[in-house]
C-alpha cells in the first residue's frame, strides 16, 4: 500500500525557525523584559531598543538581503511578533506594522526604483507606519475623506489620519487618500509620505488604556505635495493594496495576542507553584490546576490557527478565513487568560509592579485594531456561509 508522504506537524519548526525563535526569545528576555514597565508608564519607546531591534534584523524580516534585510518568510515575522508579544505587545505591533503591513505591502507594490529607495531604509534603521483609519472611517474603512488632488505630476494631499501606530517614530508613513471622492472605494490610492514632507505633520497622541509605550497619533495632511512616483501600486488601487495587507496583518496581530496569552500563562503557573495558601502551593488545588489547563489549551488552539493561517499564506494558498478565524480566537483567548492570570496572582496581579497587569490591559487591543472581532466574524461569516 502507498502512504501519503507524511507533512510535518504545524508546531514543529526548521532548524533555522528554531535558531531565529531562540534568538528572539533571548532578545525579548534580555534587552526588552528590563524596559517593559518604565516604557509603559512613560508611554514611551525607548530609542535605544528600536535600533536594536534593526541590529537583530527584526524590522526587515522580509525583505531580502539584497536590501539590507533578513530574507526571512512570513512564518519567520510571525515567530519573531509571537515571541517578543510574551514580553511586550506594544515591541510586538511596533515589529508587527513594520513587518506584516509596511514592508508586505512595498513588497508586493512597489515599482523597482521605490523598492531601492524604501527597502533598504526600512531593513537599516527607518521605522514605518501604514495610515489608514480617519476618525468618520473605522470598519467602514473606505470611506475615508483624506483627498488627493492631481496637480501636473504631483498630488496634493488634505485631510486627516487617527490612530496611527508607529506614527511618532515613523520615517516612512503608507498614507491611504481618495482621487476622486465620487468613486467611492474605487478612488482610494495608496501614498509613499516621508516625515518632514512640508504640508505633513504629526499630531496628537492618545494615551491609551494598553500598549501605551507604542505611539497612536493623528496625522494632519495639509496642501502635502506628494510626486506622483510615490503612488505605491497603480492609481486607484488602494483598496486592494489595503485589503490584501490587512488580511496579512490580521495573522500578524493573532501571533501578538497568542504571545501576549503564552507571557500571561507562564507567569501564572510559575507562581502557581511558589504561592502557598492552606499550606501547599496553590497549584496544588485541582481548581487550579484546571484553570490553568483550560488556558493552556485554548493557547494551543490559537498556536495552530496562527501558524496554520501564516504557513498557508507563505505556501501561497488562499488564507483569509483563516487570517480573520486565528485574529478573532487568539484575541479571545489573550483576553481570556490574561484576565485569569490576574487573578491566578490575586491581590498582587491587580498592581502596576506586575506584568500580568500590564498583559491584562495589552489585551483589549487585540479585539479592535486591523478590524475588530465583529468585523472578523462578518468575514468569517461571508467566506463561510457564501
Ligand atoms: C491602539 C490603536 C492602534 C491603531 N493603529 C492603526 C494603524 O496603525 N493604522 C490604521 O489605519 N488604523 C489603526 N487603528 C484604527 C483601528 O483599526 C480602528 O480603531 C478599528 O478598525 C475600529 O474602527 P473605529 O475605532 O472607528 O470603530 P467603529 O468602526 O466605529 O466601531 C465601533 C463599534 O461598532 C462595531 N461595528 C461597526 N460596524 C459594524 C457592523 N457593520 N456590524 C456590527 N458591528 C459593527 C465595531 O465592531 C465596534 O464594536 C488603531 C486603533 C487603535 C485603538
Amino acid at each position: 500500500m502507498n502512504h501519503p508522504q507524511t507533512t510535518s506537524p504545524l508546531t514543529e519548526l526548521s532548524e533555522d525557525e528554531n535558531l531565529f525563535l531562540s534568538t528572539v526569545r533571548q532578545f525579548a528576555a534580555e534587552q526588552i523584559a528590563p524596559l517593559t514597565r518604565r516604557m509603559d508608564e512613560e508611554q514611551h519607546m525607548d530609542p535605544g531598543l528600536i535600533r536594536n531591534l534593526f541590529s537583530l534584523g527584526l524590522m526587515g524580516i522580509g525583505i531580502p538581503e539584497q536590501f539590507g534585510g533578513s530574507g526571512g518568510s512570513f512564518f519567520d515575522s510571525v515567530l519573531a511578533v509571537e515571541a517578543v508579544s510574551t514580553v511586550d505587545p506594544a515591541v510586538g505591533v511596533l515589529i508587527d506594522v513594520q513587518n506584516t503591513l509596511v514592508v508586505a505591502a512595498l513588497m508586493r507594490w512597489a515599482t523597482a526604483e521605490q523598492q531601492q529607495n524604501y527597502l533598504p531604509r526600512l531593513a537599516g534603521n527607518t521605522v514605518g507606519a501604514y495610515a489608514l483609519s480617519e476618525a468618520g472611517s473605522g470598519s467602514d474603512a473606505f470611506a475615508l475623506v483624506t483627498h488627493a488632488e492631481q496637480r501636473g505630476d504631483t498630488y496634493v494631499l488634505n485631510g486627516r489620519k487617527l490612530w496611527i501606530t508607529n506614527a511618532n517614530e515613523a520615517g516612512i508613513f503608507i498614507v491611504f487618500a481618495t482621487v476622486d471622492p465620487s468613486a467611492g472605494y474605487k478612488g482610494v490610492t495608496a501614498f509613499m509620505v516621508e516625515k518632514g514632507t512640508p504640508g505633513f505633520t504629526v499630531g496628537r497622541k492618545e494615551d491609551k488604556l494598553g500598549i501605551r509605550a507604542s505611539s497612536t497619533c493623528e496625522l494632519i495632511f495639509d496642501e502635502c505635495v506628494i510626486p506622483a512616483t510615490q503612488i505605491l501600486g497603480p492609481p486607484r488601487h488602494g483598496y486592494k493594496i489595503a485589503m490584501e495587507t490587512l488580511n496579512e496583518g490580521r495573522i500578524g496581530i493573532g501571533a501578538q495576542m497568542l504571545g501576549l496569552a503564552e507571557g500571561a500563562w507562564a507567569h501564572a503557573a510559575k507562581y502557581a507553584k511558589e504561592r502557598k495558601q492552606f499550606g501547599k502551593p496553590i497549584a496544588d488545588f485541582q481548581a487550579m490546576q484546571f484553570q490553568l489547563a483550560e488556558m493552556a489549551t485554548d493557547i494551543e488552539a490559537a498556536k495552530l490557527m496562527v501558524y496554520n493561517a501564516a504557513r498557508l499564506r507563505d505556501a501561497g494558498r488562499e488564507f483569509r478565513k483563516e487570517a480573520a478565524m486565528c485574529k478573532y480566537f487568539a484575541s479571545h483567548t489573550a483576553e481570556r487568560v490574561a484576565s485569569l492570570a490576574v487573578e491566578v496572582f490575586g491581590g498582587s496581579g491587580f498592581v502596576r509592579d506586575n506584568p500580568v497587569e500590564k498583559l491584562y490591559r495589552d489585551a483589549k487591543i487585540g479585539k479592535i485594531y486591523e478590524g475588530t472581532s465583529f468585523m472578523q466574524l462578518a468575514t468569517i461569516a461571508k467566506l463561510t456561509l457564501g
